[in-house]
């Protein structure tokens, strides 16, 4: 019965004179997620978002694209009439509750917006008026101002607009407002989850995966593209690079003791991206670390990788319980993906006994054991990363 939807933002709209840029980008990013589901009208108008769907669009679909537009508070369904006249927008408002509440066995509110001040009815004027006629027209119906079980809400602006559900959006920022960042995309269940958080405060996201052949397999490869996928659902388009890590690894492996390999090889993997980062206008570096998950994320590990890096390194699941972050990537759908058995770089390389408590001197004084090859290496893996567009 809907060939519409009126899209409302909250954050977004106390943003004043920037607030064009947020609509603009909300705008861009609704087109983002129906483009290849038909020809969908999107306009923006005094505030507000209208959608205009094609012939035969798939309402469930639909509605289920727009829950991954960040920024979206409440997309409503809506009957969108071309005139404002007060007979036909009465009847109109009539036919509405006729279609969409068949056994019309409800209390209901009147709500009533005018964009227009000229127009000749003021909105409490309007609820009662339409309140009157509804109830002639419908006996069973109940007003309840209070506690109404239905809200029926009619706005007369240009043309007349009447909805009565509202479905939750994803709320957050739209995507395109807040810069870029680099992501560090592995195939487990923390970095996805972390990517998807981040882009919900309006953060473009690019990421990087390093991949270790022939240690890591092409399927643990075609995973992490999968994820990045996956999430460029909510994110939009992503720039993927792949960095062949295997030779610094190896000589990490052969020049370090093994209980600090984690560390070394993780500081050496903030470097790459840093440098990534900073090569194409990424403003900070994104991980799916949460305090105390593993060795390498105990506060000591984390100022030990900290500590190459001089951008910002964002870490939205600090304080996360695993389960809390199964939860997010079950919801954005990419645990299913996550927990696929594929070798990531890091799990061949671990040692049995990783330092939980690095010493940054030690540290620092074991990677100078690296110092005649390892920028060599560095500078190859950069050289030849491969960038593939996901969308
Ligand atoms: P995840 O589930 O994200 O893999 P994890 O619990 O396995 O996390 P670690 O392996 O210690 O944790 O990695 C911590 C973070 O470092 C990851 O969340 C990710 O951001 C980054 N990272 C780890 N391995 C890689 C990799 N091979 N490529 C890119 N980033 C990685
Ligand atoms: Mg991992």
């Amino acid at each position: 019965m809907y060939k519409a939807f009126l899209i409302k933002y909250a954050e977004i709209g106390i943003k004043g004179k920037n607030r064009y840029i947020f609509e603009n980008a909300l705008r861009d990013q609704i087109k983002n997620v129906l483009r290849n589901m038909g020809e969908y009208i999107v306009t923006k108008e005094q505030g507000r978002i209208y959608i205009e769907c094609p012939d035969g669009y798939d309402f469930e679909e639909t509605v289920e694209a727009l829950k991954r537009v960040f920024g979206i508070v409440q997309i409503c369904p809506v009957m969108i009439l071309d005139t404002t006249d007060w007979e036909p927008l009465q009847e109109a408002v009539g036919d509405f509750v006729q279609v969409k509440y068949p056994d019309r066995n409800f209390t209901f509110k009147m709500e009533a917006k005018r964009g227009n001040k000229n127009y000749p009815i003021t909105s409490p004027e309007i609820c009662i008026e339409m309140g009157a006629y509804l109830l002639k027209r419908f006996p069973e119906l109940k007003v309840d101002v209070h506690r109404p079980e239905v809200k029926i809400m009619v706005e007369v602006r240009n043309k007349s607009y009447v909805y009565s559900e509202i479905i939750e959006g994803p709320g957050g920022m739209p995507v395109g407002t807040a810069g870029k960042a680099l992501l560090l995309l592995s195939g487990g269940i923390d970095s996805p989850v972390a990517g998807y958080m981040i882009s919900k405060r309006g953060v473009t996201i690019d990421a990087v995966y390093f991949h270790a052949p022939p240690y890591t397999s092409e399927r643990a490869k075609q995973k992490v593209t999968d994820l990045a996928k996956l999430v460029s659902r909510y994110t939009g388009p992503i720039r993927l690079h792949v960095i062949n890590f295997t030779e610094v690894q190896l000589y990490i492996y052969e020049k370090c003791p093994h209980e600090e390999l984690t560390i070394i090889m993780r500081r050496y993997m903030m470097k790459i991206a840093e440098q990534i980062a900073t090569d194409t206008g990424c403003l900070g570096l994104v991980t799916g670390e949460s305090i105390g998950q593993v060795a390498s994320q105990t506060l000591h590990s984390l100022a030990a990788t900290n500590e190459v890096c001089k951008l910002p390194v964002y870490r939205p699941l600090i304080a996360f319980d695993k389960q809390d972050i199964v939860n997010i990537a079950e919801k954005i759908n990419t645990y299913e993906t996550s927990i696929l058995p594929f070798e990531d770089c890091c799990t061949i390389f671990v040692a049995k006994h990783p330092v939980t408590k690095p010493s940054l001197k030690v540290i620092r004084n074991s990677e100078k054991a690296l110092q005649e090859k390892i920028d060599e290496l560095v500078n190859t893996a950069l050289e030849t990363k491969e960038t593939l567009f996901i969308q």
